[in-house]
This record gives C-alpha cells, structure tokens and sequence, in this order.
C-alpha cells in the first residue's frame, strides 16, 4: 500500500447550458488540466450543480442528436430527466437511478427534464459522465443499460456512517451493477458526518472525484467543498475520506485505453477517416430514425 494524493483541487466552471434544460459545468475536457489524454477513458464530465428551475409549459432539454464511439453514463441525484432513442428505448431517470448507454456504432436520442417535472418545477441535480470505448467496440450495436436505485449493490461503511453504491466495477469485492467495456469503477459514496471511506484503485488508472454534496477531507489533509472536483495522482494506489458533513461523492477510476482520439462533437473515434465516415453515416440516415 502506498498513499496516492491529489495532483489538482479544480473549482467548478462557469455554468453553460445544454439545449435549454441542463445548466452544466463542465470538468472534462475543457479545463486544460482535465484532457480527454489526461482522464483516458473518461472523456467528458458537465456536472449541473442543484439548481432550481421554475415551472414552464414548455418542454426543457436536449433534441434530437447523434453519438457513436463512446457510452454516455446519467447519474441523477435531484429531479427528474427523459430520454428515448432511435432503437426504441427510453425511460425516466430519477434520483440515484443510473442510465449508462452504450452509443457505439450510432444512436440518436432526445434528453429532456421529465414532463411533469418541467410543469411543477423543481431542483434538478445530476451528471452526464462520456465513457470511451476501445477501438474493437467503437461499433458496439447500440443498447442502453437503465439502472435503478434499488437494484445498484451497496457496501455498508466502517462504523456504519454510510455506504457506497457500487455502480461499476468493484469496491471490497463487491460486483457493480453496469457492464463496461474496459476495466473502471464508478461509484457514488454516501458518507454521514464524521464517516470515512477508504478507496484503492491500481497506480496507473485515472481516478478523480467530484463532491457532489457536503464537505470532504482527503487523507486528513485537503478540504474539498461542494461542487469541487479532485485529481489524484498517478502516484500510488490508497487514499481516504472523511465526511465534514453528511456528503456525497462521485468517484470514477479507470484504466487508460491508451489509443488514438479523433474528437468532434458528438463522435469520438480513433482515426480521421473514422470521423469523417461518422459525419457521412449520420447524414445518410444510418444512425435510425427518432421523431423530434
Ligand atoms: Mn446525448
């Protein structure tokens, strides 16, 4: 066991919004310390801290838009937030439900607050997290994983002051509810006041953490406030964390792909060709079909 600290406490950007219905922060990869090379295999992170929307007739979110290459995780801590997409599917993420949709070879999908949300108004708090995908699953056939609250394996805490929703990859040998195509763990950490967590994740795996709710201390040392994220170092394996309030924190650690990114928008591929094919593909109606 060696002890692994933090390389960057990084404070939460100025607000942009997604279509009209996400007010987001975003961590990856637009803060230069925050590089799709640097988070390999997390490749983009908007955060929307707890923000209040009032009532409104009109519909608020995201239409009609393609992804291929890459999965795209929501995590919802408040509110309520749709989607459907060109294979038929879609749902309703409500708080501490996970949705991890594997684009891969191209989907098209809408994202919206829920109807009924959008009409009483309320605080919506959430994430949408974009996973890479390795070059020989870039063109996965699409499919989305809907995880409920309930059915995302939890792991009671030292002193029982709190748990953690397993919900990718493993903590202390318990199994995470989402498939993933490479080696990650994804977890939201519930700690009470005074509750601590302890974490070990391999030395060369991208690891950060965002404190979504509450006040965190990192190995007895740095005080992360709410809405602030933190990048470890590559540079040993254990950390831990002790609650200055009751908090909540998203915890993401994954193994690098290592590979080619060629980025633009909405499709993250290996190679320039691969790009260029995306954008043609897209407008030959390739991706399916979904109403606006
Ligand atoms: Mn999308």
């Amino acid at each position: 066991m060696k002890n692994r600290e933090k390389e960057w406490l990084v404070a939460p950007s100025d607000p942009h919004f997604v279509g009209n219905g996400f007010r987001m922060h975003n961590f990856i990869p637009y803060d230069q310390r925050l590089s799709r090379n640097r988070m390999d295999p997390f490749i983009l992170l908007d955060y929307q801290s707890d923000f209040y929307f009032p009532p409104s007739e009109d519909s608020r979110g995201v239409g009609v838009h393609p992804h291929r290459g890459f999965e795209t995780v929501t995590i919802v801590y408040k509110g309520k937030v749709a989607h459907h997409d060109s294979t038929g599917a879609g749902g309703v993420i409500g708080a501490g439900d996970v949705q991890w949709m594997t684009a891969g070879a191209g989907i098209l999908h809408k994202e919206y607050q829920e109807e009924n949300f959008t009409k009483e108004g309320g605080n919506l708090h959430m994430i949408q997290l974009w996973v890479n995908l390795p070059s020989n699953h870039k063109m996965a056939h699409p499919s989305y994983q809907g995880i409920k609250e309930a059915d995302i394996p939890k792991v009671k805490l030292l002193g029982n002051k709190g748990y953690v929703d397993v919900i990718a990859g493993l903590y202390k040998n318990t199994k995470g509810a989402a498939r993933t195509f490479s080696p990650m763990h994804v977890y939201n950490v519930h700690l009470e006041e005074n509750g601590t967590a302890d974490f070990s994740f391999p030395e060369e795996y991208s690891t950060a953490f965002l404190v979504i709710e509450g006040e965190v201390t990192l190995n007895n040392k740095d005080v992360v406030p709410q809405d602030h994220f933190i990048l470890m170092q590559n540079k040993g394996t254990d950390f831990v964390l002790r609650a200055n309030k009751e908090s909540v924190i998203l915890m993401l650690s994954g193994e690098p792909l290592k590979e080619p990114m060629v980025a633009h928008g909405p499709f993250v591929m290996n190679t320039q060709q691969q790009l260029v094919q995306a954008f043609q593909d897209y407008e030959e109606g390739k991706f399916g079909y979904l109403k606006e």
